[in-house]
């Protein structure tokens, strides 16, 4: 590897610039097909002059026939089906005449037959006669294809009734470059291929529209709209004819072929420069592709403006494939989609003209270098161009909530995989990412990547690195390395360190200021900041500081000699080997404020050190957001710490009416978050208040966390300290996940008339230390958790041990969700009367922990008692409900099983309202017992069975805005049971009766 740079230079001192680039295959395909739309297959001839420029000797060649991989068996088959949420393309269900299949009929070099084998979708033929350097060699081949009906990328009838969507269609020769063959199998996604001529005769009946990858050079022949030339109109008349028709193709430059047809499709044509635009959708959707047309040629216009010039006469945008996908002078994408997500798409696909079609990488080993910079130009086009930035929110929450769309929310997948500790070095072959998750780092840590070239050259230095990276590597196919030269040709810097660090590792950036100090000296202020390097990354630092008159300057910190443009104050070298840095300069005013690179371009995964102020109180206290109530799910702010506030009402039997003022805190996902909350009871006159803590720490790898509590809220007061770890292989397509805890805990119950009768608690403080595990599993239809907790306590009267045992598991059978629940829980010495097991529903502290069942237990306990409200929990046995000296015990084992979705309304009929009610049967049967009861004391077993109707309150009664303005917006579920089976000597003279249950289910 280290060798080439020193080759380079060599050849650079003897021939001068252009031998500078690798040598590159080069090819002339010419291909007549015939159509039979009947059958979805065509008939194949194809001749291809390869012209080998590699210093070796060619003895096999190498085809794709991608088509060979829509069949059952094949690699993308197996792969597809080995995805721990089971396959979505569903290959292996498709019947024969939808698989696809290549039969390839004869092969010949220079009119001799030559011998093949097909491996996958691989042909490999041995040459009649070897290729030598420098010499070209002609190939022919005749195949029938079945086209697929489309699953994925290309086939016949698409999800939106676009009848062929033809990319990856035809057996392609492999590119050989000086890493030899790139005979990849086509398993998942992206191409790599040979640049060169392509001259395609396209024969199907008269009533196709068709669209291709080049030119139409029969045009008066086809009609259609393209005899027309490069006039602005609009043809939406179907094409008119009989019998089959030719269409002939001719593209130069290009590595790739793709074409669509349709009988439904208009055509529009437009002109940008001497660029004509196709755009092809079908008729019943030009109301939705109205801004198409100005939309693309503003892209094309902003595209060449910033990265160098679209380099090809005409461009297709054609509503077909399976979402958006790039081909060279094409894309296909879907077209019955509102205009933001047209837009989005078209930006991208457009983008990708640049990095795919025009700057041909090997999309299969190195996708970051079109995906990233591609991404990079559609977020680009999107804010300045189109003034939209990434924006989930839709109708009326938009108009709610406010939306801050900085540069960070684009990268935001980087960002949580990234402090996850799931993210994978951008090098990795795109198939070959552990999950689709990460496979998705290619678009927005590549974009990073992009950004953060930007942010280290300066917006005007970065833009002529990439016209002239563009242009020097046009119709090529350059590599991270050749990206690296050309950047470094174009704006002075070293950039090796940059891109192994961002390209070929997973480690991380966050860069803090330790102090800032800003002193009267002889010439104006002496200035002195302290950095360090908190993690393992290395970058240059644009510090901005505002002086004391509100005035801003940059200093920049470089890592080798470069020195950035446009900056004021051209601070020392800090050398990648120190961990801390220290410098004082002289600035002209005082500064009061120093922050690192406001511009969001660095991505630094922690900002909340990187901003530092002089003067008191503000060098102690951290820069943060403050303002009401706002949405965090989806924008948790990146650039500093948030503080939100909010008011807070609230009832208890205890207490009486409650008011109170919450702030809670965080930062970036799932960091730093407190909560602290003071509340006033006007019944009972006494303050509760709420404390919590909660961040990830370090201590035990990934995903470990550590909890504090101090809360006193409903005549419960806690401490308590939590450390918690989810173990998982996968950050997402997870088959398993695993959850350790260990926890302690202080608890004591204030106040003589709380709690009501609704549940049975002890006075007095306790305090516990627990340990417990839960291992949860999901695969397709199936899912299952067991969990274990164990406590250990003592109360002021008497110590205690508890262990309880959950498992359920669920399965999708003949379309009704059967489920299954066991709970074991037992317990020694004397607990208090809280943590007893509640044969039907939960045991009194769990009640008290879920907020919903808290209000619910301070409901007059009269009004509980009459209408034997339970909430549910480890216990099943509902008819026990409303009896409540029975109910509680130390011992509690129980099972249920439960039949659901079982509501016609929702099933078959779909009738509004109705339908959002969950109808299903349970049965049930259990012990409770304390410590005379035994397990063979079999009269002690209570059975039982009934029906449960359930309903999703908050997402049935309230507009979305609504339900995602509380805090937690988990589903709250009314439930009414009816047990119309029971046997239990513990039940009540009466008997049983409708119950109902209100329960909050994550
Ligand atoms: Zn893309």
């Amino acid at each position: 590897m280290r060798l080439r740079p020193l080759c380079l230079s060599l050849v650079f001192a003897i021939a001068g610039p252009l031998q500078l680039l690798a040598w590159q295959q080069r090819v002339h395909y010419s291909m007549e097909i015939v159509m039979h739309v009947e059958s979805h297959s065509y008939d194949g001839k194809q001749q291809l002059v390869y012209v080998n420029n590699s210093p070796d000797t060619l003895r096999h060649i190498y085809y794709h026939l991608f088509f060979e991989a829509f069949k059952p068996g094949s690699m993308m088959d197996r792969h597809d089906r080995s995805l721990p949420h089971g396959g979505v393309l569903r290959i292996g269900e498709l019947p024969p005449e939808w698989q696809g299949s290549v039969r390839v009929e004869s092969l010949k070099q220079e009119g001799s037959p030559l011998t093949w084998k097909i491996d996958e979708t691989i042909l490999d033929a041995a040459l009649a006669q070897p290729l030598a350097p420098g010499d070209s060699t002609t190939l022919e081949m005749t195949w029938k294809t079945r086209i697929p009906r489309l699953t994925r990328r290309g086939g016949w009838m698409n999800s939106e009734g676009v009848e062929y969507s033809m990319s990856q269609w035809y057996p392609k020769l492999a590119e050989y470059d000086a890493a030899g063959w790139h005979a990849d199998e086509y398993v998942q996604r992206e191409f790599y291929g040979v640049y060169g001529t392509f001259d395609v005769a396209l024969t199907l009946p008269a009533t196709y529209v068709v669209g291709g990858s080049g030119r139409v050079v029969n045009p008066e022949e086809v009609g259609c709209g393209y005899e027309l030339g490069a006039v602005d109109t609009l043809i939406t008349s179907p094409a008119s004819g009989t019998g089959m028709k030719t269409w002939r193709f001719h593209a130069e430059n290009v590595h790739d072929f793709a074409w669509v047809a349709d009988q439904e499709y208009a055509h529009q044509i437009a002109r940008w420069n001497d660029v004509t635009i196709h755009l092809l959708y079908k008729r019943s959707a030009t109301a939705l592709w109205a801004g198409a047309s100005t939309w693309i040629r503003e892209l094309l216009s902003y595209y060449s403006s910033r990265f160098g010039a679209y380099s090809w006469r005409q461009f297709t945008v054609a509503m077909a494939g399976d979402g958006g996908m790039e081909y060279p002078q094409l894309i296909m994408v879907t077209g019955y989609r509102g205009a933001s997500s047209l837009l989005n798409v078209i930006a991208h696909e457009t983008g990708h003209q640049w990095f795919y079609a025009m700057v041909g990488n090997n999309e299969t080993q190195e996708a970051w270098l079109d995906e990233g910079f591609t991404q990079y130009l559609t977020t680009e086009a999107e804010r300045k161009l189109f003034n939209l930035g990434f924006n989930p929110y839709e109708g009326l929450e938009k108009i709610v909530y406010p939306w801050v769309g900085s540069s960070w929310t684009d990268a935001r997948s980087y960002y949580q995989l990234a402090i996850a500790g799931y993210d994978e070095p951008l090098d990795t072959y795109h198939d070959w990412f552990r999950e689709d998750l990460t496979s998705g780092l290619v678009y927005y840590k590549g974009m990073a990547v992009v950004r953060m070239m930007q942010y280290m050259f300066g917006d005007s230095l970065f833009d002529e690195a990439m016209r002239h990276y563009v242009d020097k590597w046009r119709y090529r196919h350059p590599t991270t390395r050749d990206l690296e030269q050309a950047v470094e040709e174009a704006s002075g810097m070293k950039l090796d360190w940059f891109f192994n660090e961002w390209i070929n590792s997973t480690k991380l950036c966050d860069y803090a200021i330790d102090a800032l100090s800003s002193e009267p000296s002889a010439k104006g202020y002496a200035t002195t900041i302290t950095l360090s390097n908190r993690n393992e990354i290395v970058m240059p630092l644009d510090i901005i500081l505002t002086y004391d008159d509100g005035s801003k300057a940059m200093a920049n910190v470089p890592v080798e000699e470069w020195r950035k443009p446009e900056v004021e104050f051209h601070l020392p070298r800090w050398e990648w080997v120190m961990r801390d840095y220290s410098t004082t300069f002289i600035t002209p005013k005082r500064v009061v404020r120093a922050e690192i690179d406001s511009s969001m371009l660095l991505f630094d995964i922690d900002r909340t050190n990187n901003i530092a102020r002089t003067g008191f109180p503000e060098s102690i206290l951290p820069a943060s957001h403050v303002a009401w109530y706002r949405r965090w799910d989806l924008n948790r702010p990146m650039d500093r710490y948030s503080i939100r506030l909010r008011p807070a009402l609230w009832y208890s039997q205890a207490d009486g009416v409650q008011l109170g003022l919450v702030a809670d805190g965080g930062y970036a996902f799932d960091r730093y978050n407190s909560k602290a909350g003071i509340y006033y009871n006007f019944g009972s006159k006494r303050v509760d208040y709420d404390l919590r803590y909660d961040t990830p720490i370090g201590l035990l790898g990934r995903l470990t966390k550590i909890s504090l509590i101090g809360t006193n809220a409903d005549g419960v007061e806690r401490w308590g300290v939590a450390l918690t770890k989810n173990i998982r292989p996968y950050y997402w397509d997870t088959p398993y996940t695993l959850d350790v805890g260990l926890s302690a805990n202080h608890s004591r119950l204030i106040g003589e008339n709380y709690p009501n009768a609704v549940a049975p608690w002890s006075s007095g403080s306790y305090n516990t230390i627990g340990v417990w595990g839960s291992i949860g599993s999901y695969s397709g239809s199936l899912h299952g958790s067991i969990s274990t907790h164990f406590d250990a306590g003592f109360a002021s009267a008497s110590e205690f041990a508890q262990w309880r045992l959950r498992a359920d598991g669920g399965l999708r059978l003949w379309g009704l969700d059967v489920g299954g629940d066991f709970f074991f829980g037992t317990s020694t010495g004397e607990p208090p009367a809280q943590l007893r097991f509640n044969a039907a529903g939960a045991s009194s502290v769990t009640m008290h922990d879920n907020v919903v069942q808290r209000l619910a237990m301070n409901i007059r306990p009269e009004f509980a008692a009459r209408n034997h409200l339970v909430l549910p929990g480890e216990g099943y046995l509902l008819a026990f409900a409303g009896n409540d000296s029975a109910r509680f015990g130390k011992h509690l084992l129980n099972m249920r099983i439960t039949v659901g979705d079982l509501n016609p309304f929702n099933r078959f009929l779909r009738v509004p309202f109705l339908k959002e009610f969950d109808l299903g049967l349970y049965g049930a049967g259990g012990w409770i017992f304390d410590r005379s009861a035994r397990f063979s004391d079999l009269e002690d077993i209570n059975l039982e069975a009934g029906a449960e109707v359930s309903i999703d309150l908050l997402r049935t009664f309230l507009p979305n805005v609504l339900v995602n303005a509380l805090d937690s917006p988990a589903p709250l579920r009314l439930s009414f049971y009816l047990p119309f089976y029971a046997h239990s000597k513990l039940l009540p003279a009466e008997g049983f009766a409708y119950r109902y249950a209100i329960g909050v289910s994550m």
